[in-house]
Order: structure tokens, then C-alpha cells, then sequence
């Protein structure tokens, strides 16, 4: 049996011990991947003595895409430190082995939280999605804004693919099952999730029925060069490195960025289990003024080759170093002519934007993960109306324990939020999200389920 599937295999018994883990983790397994067993190998300072929490550490999954630079950063640099924190990070082999060990926690030798695609954190609180294990848990933070993007294979560069599939590939799915004899493959690396979400609002922007015209399937993201290469599907989306290794090793195309789709649209967050945060508050705030911190340090330009350096590394993604520069500074080749683009504000964002900071989890936008889960009728018998959406949302996102961390790091009084909503959302089809009327935007949505 390949080491994956016997590491997936001892998960899904979920009685593996910490040793067991330690293996599972990394992928390859790393001394990152250590978690609670072995003490991290890390360059950052000492953890400051002087802090006064009521914990020392904390555990989290982190899956090697731009959305955990935050958290590398956060431990390489030394911010997490500086406010009393040793944050152990522990490299997840998948999204759903994130899941497994956030299930275990810490104590069980999983993990405390970590990065999280939405809406993970509400359905793990509400046994969604761990076979009905309901495990609390708290969304602090936003990690990163746009950075993803459609990859599609050069066998559909002829279907010219762009963010605009009205415009650039009329009737290019039907022409594609009836050539084919099969459906276009589009993939995302887990199920019910951002990525998910990603590809079903882009081809349904399109006038593409996504449960009829295509088929979607998971991939986990190391196997999407080699299955892009050999036909297992034709698009693919997630967070870079991947998107731009694909246009880089000429496998396919860059047919849309998700910051294309919606601009400074709610990406991966940081979500920690409730039982850590009802019980360590003062950390959960150290940890907050820690990724603040290195957030606003991604942001800036002059500490952009210096984060892709970091990131590149065999210790953290072990990816060429071109490939994060560019990605890490919003250069892109966009569409199948490969046109060059270099806008850092449609790359990733961390901390500011035009829309104002990016770190605040606005309950307007992690509410609204819950709402297309609606639209798509993911979780039926647990979020099927507006109501449900807002209770699981109201209990999972918390903004109070980030405001008093910026102010406590010294983030402008200008620059915090004071409400919960950012206001109205804007796609690139013209499609209107108000927060206070979810009920309007679903039923403006030409194409659901
Ligand atoms: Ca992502």
C-alpha cells in the first residue's frame, strides 16, 4: 500500500497515535509535520517570556498554497513569537486529512485549527461533514484575498477559455460532449468548498449548467500536473503554486483568476476550535496580533522575493522559486493567448485593499459561503434557508477577538471595522450579493440547483 493511502487509511480509523501522525502529516512528511511530538525546527526569535497567556503553543494544519503564507510567514519571521506564541505548523497532506486531525485535536495528536477553505469551519461545527461529529469551532481571520484561479488543459486551448465564457466560448461545453463523447472534467481539490464554489459560479455565470454540462471531481492538488497532462480532467482550480505551474511547465492555461470573478472576493481563513478559544483568549489574541503582523508584512512590495524565498523552500513548499515570485506578485499569463498581466491588486492580497482590510472575517462574507451552499443545495437538512445560514454563521465567525488584536498591535483606528458587514459584493457578471437580502441574490441567480 502507497504511504498516502495507509496514512489515509490510519486516519480514517482515527485512532492513530501521535507517532503515526507525525508520518501522515507532512507530505512528504516533514519536521514541520512533527506536531506535538517532536519540538519544531524553526529560525524564529525565542518566544517572548514576558507575554502573560494561558497557553504557550498551538497546533495548526496548513496545506502548501499562497492562502498559508500568513501563518509561515507568521512563525519564519518571528511575529507569532513576539507575542508570547509558539505556533507549531504541521504541513496537511489534504484537505480532508486537515479535517480528520482538527477532528482529533491536539490533545489526540491532531491539530488545534489552521488554514480552512469555507465552509469548513461551519459545517465541521455542525457534523456536516464528520459524519455528525459536531466540532465547534471559531473563524478569527481571514488569511488571503483572490490568488486562485481556473487552470485549463492545452487539449481545450482552441475553446479559448476566459472569466467571460458567454463572450469567448459560446456552446463550447455541448460541442465538447458531443466531439468527446464525454463531459468536460472540471476539478477542485475538496468537495462542497471555495474551489467548488469557484468553478460552479463561474460556469454558471457563463450559462453553463455545472450539474448537467460538465462533471466535477476531486483532485488532490500534487496530482494536478500529471492529471492535467494525461486527460483526468480539463480544468482545475485552486490556490498557487498551482495555476501559475501549470502555465509555467506549458501543461495549460490560465483561463480565469478568481480575482477576475470577484474582486477582493473572501478566499481561505483561519479557524481554531472553540474549545481552544474559550479556554486560551488572551493566546487566541496573540495569535491574532501575530498574523496581523504578518500580514501586513506580505503586503508590502520590498518583502515580496523575500516571502517567495521562504515559501519556495524544501522546510515549507519546496516549489521552484519563480513560480511563488510571480504568483506572489500578481503576475500572471491570462487566457490561452498567454497574455502577460502584472497587477499586485489582482493577486493575492493579505492585509489592505481597495475595499479596505482583508484580515477582518466580516460575517457578510463568511455568511455568504453558506448561502451558495444553499444555492447548490450542499448540505440539505442543515443550511436550507437564510435563517439556519445566519445561526451557524453568527455562532462560528468572531470579530471581537480580532479588534482587539489590531488595536493592541497598533492597526489605525481608520483601519479596523467597527460593523460586520462589508456592504454589498459586486461579481464580474454583473450579479449584486447583499448581505441583507441573501433571499434577492439567490433568487437573481439564473442557474441552481
Ligand atoms: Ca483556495
Amino acid at each position: 500500500m502507497a504511504k498516502r493511502q495507509r496514512c489515509i487509511a490510519l486516519l480514517g480509523g482515527a485512532l492513530s497515535t501521535t507517532i503515526m501522525l507525525t508520518g501522515c502529516l507532512g507530505n512528504p512528511p516533514s519536521k514541520q509535520g512533527a506536531s506535538t511530538a517532536t519540538a519544531p525546527t524553526t529560525t524564529a526569535p525565542a518566544v517572548a517570556a514576558n507575554a502573560d497567556l494561558e497557553v504557550k503553543t498551538i497546533s495548526l494544519g496548513y496545506i502548501p498554497i499562497l492562502e498559508a503564507a500568513p501563518l509561515v510567514i507568521g512563525v519564519e519571521k518571528g511575529f507569532f513569537a513576539k507575542h508570547g506564541l509558539e505556533v507549531n505548523l504541521s504541513k496537511q497532506a489534504s484537505w480532508g486529512a486537515a479535517r480528520d486531525n482538527l477532528v482529533l485535536g491536539a490533545g489526540g495528536g491532531g491539530i488545534d485549527g489552521g488554514q480552512w477553505q469555507l465552509p469548513m469551519p461551519q459545517m465541521i461545527s455542525e457534523g456536516a461533514i464528520t459524519n455528525g461529529k459536531k466540532v465547534p469551532m471559531v473563524i478569527l481571520a481571514m488569511l488571503m484575498s483572490q490568488g486562485n484561479g481556473i487552470a485549463a488543459a492545452n487539449s481545450v486551448r482552441d475553446g479559448n477559455l476566459s472569466v467571460d465564457l458567454k463572450t469567448s466560448s459560446p456552446g463550447f461545453f455541448d460541442t465538447f460532449s458531443q466531439k468527446q463523447g464525454r463531459k468536460f472534467k472540471a476539478a477542485y481539490t475538496f468537495p462542497k468548498a471555495n474551489q467548488e464554489i469557484w468553478i460552479r459560479y463561474w460556469l454558471a455565470a457563463g450559462g453553463v449548467n455545472p450539474d448537467q454540462a460538465v462533471e466535477l471531481l476531486k483532485v488532490p492538488a500534487p496530482e494536478t500536473l500529471q492529471g492535467m497532462k494525461n486527460g483526468t480532467m480539463e480544468a482545475f482550480t485552486t490556490g498557487d503554486p498551482w495555476p501559475t505551474r501549470i502555465v509555467k511547465d506549458n501543461i495549460g492555461y490560465l483561463a480565469a483568476t478568481t480575482a477576475q470573478i470577484w474582486k477582493v472576493h473572501p478566499e481561505e481563513y483561519l479557524a481554531v476550535r472553540s474549545e481552544w478559544v474559550d479556554k486560551h483568549p488572551k493566546a487566541a489574541v496573540a495569535l491574532l496580533k501575530g498574523l496581523i503582523e504578518a500580514q501586513i508584512w506580505l503586503d508590502k512590495p520590498e518583502n515580496k522575493d523575500e516571502a517567495a524565498t521562504i515559501l519556495s523552500s524544501r522546510k515549507w513548499y519546496n516549489v521552484p522559486l519563480p513560480v511563488l515570485q510571480a504568483s506572489l506578485k500578481g503576475q500572471y499569463k491570462i487566457g490561452a493567448n498567454g497574455t502577460p498581466q502584472t497587477n499586485p491588486a489582482m493577486g493575492p492580497l493579505y492585509w489592505n485593499s481597495d475595499r479596505g482590510v482583508i484580515s477582518y472575517p466580516y460575517k457578510s462574507l463568511t455568511l455568504w459561503f453558506l448561502i451558495e451552499s444553499m444555492r447548490w443545495k450542499f448540505f440539505p437538512g442543515t443550511v436550507d434557508t437564510v435563517e439556519q445560514a445566519r445561526a451557524i454563521n453568527d455562532k462560528v465567525t468572531r470579530v471581537d477577538l480580532w479588534r482587539q488584536a489590531a488595536k493592541e498591535v497598533g492597526v489605525p483606528e481608520k483601519d479596523i471595522p467597527t460593523g460586520s458587514s462589508r456592504g454589498k459584493e459586486t461579481f464580474f457578471d454583473g450579479v449584486v450579493y447583499d448581505p441583507e437580502n441573501p433571499k434577492a441574490y439567490l433568487d437573481s441567480l439564473k442557474i441552481k440547483k
